[in-house]
């Protein structure tokens, strides 16, 4: 799981996780200038990079709560809420009984055919600490 840990914007930024957007364009706005390769020169053309990316994902409020949610799926340290999916979009072996559905961080949430009681399920991901939530209607 390490290896495909994403990159921390938000170190790249230096800022907090729980920074406002505010703090974020401040944060990049002072790193923007230290480090543009106009200014700070040869060797920080990289660097440069980096930072716009950061900007361009964590800049927007849909992006970065998507960043935010694949962060965490590396990191464990919560539940989160990583989709609603309906019962069809998951797959069926009818052998086990299983319906299966694949998580981003290549675990897999397995739903028992025998718990489709209610009309919605939450299940956790065998691997991360995402879970997700399958509407059951037929
Ligand atoms: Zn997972």
């Amino acid at each position: 799981m390490e290896t495909n840990k994403p990159v921390d914007y938000y170190k790249v930024l230096h800022s907090e996780r729980k920074a406002s957007d505010e703090e974020l364009k401040r944060n990049y706005q002072r790193l923007a200038l230290l480090i543009h390769p106009d200014k700070a020169g040869h060797g920080h053309e990289e660097k440069f990079y980096l930072l716009q990316k950061a900007w361009s994902i964590l800049k927007d409020p849909v992006s970065r709560k998507h960043y935010d949610a694949e962060l965490a799926c590396y990191e464990n340290d919560q539940l989160l809420l990583y989709d609603t999916i309906s019962l069809t979009e998951m797959g069926y072996d009818a052998s086990e009984g299983v319906y299966t559905y694949q998580c981003r961080c290549n675990g897999v949430y397995y739903l028992k055919a025998s718990e489709l009681s209610s009309n919605e399920v939450n299940i956790g991901c065998n691997e991360c600490s995402f879970s997700i939530q399958v509407n059951i209607r037929r």
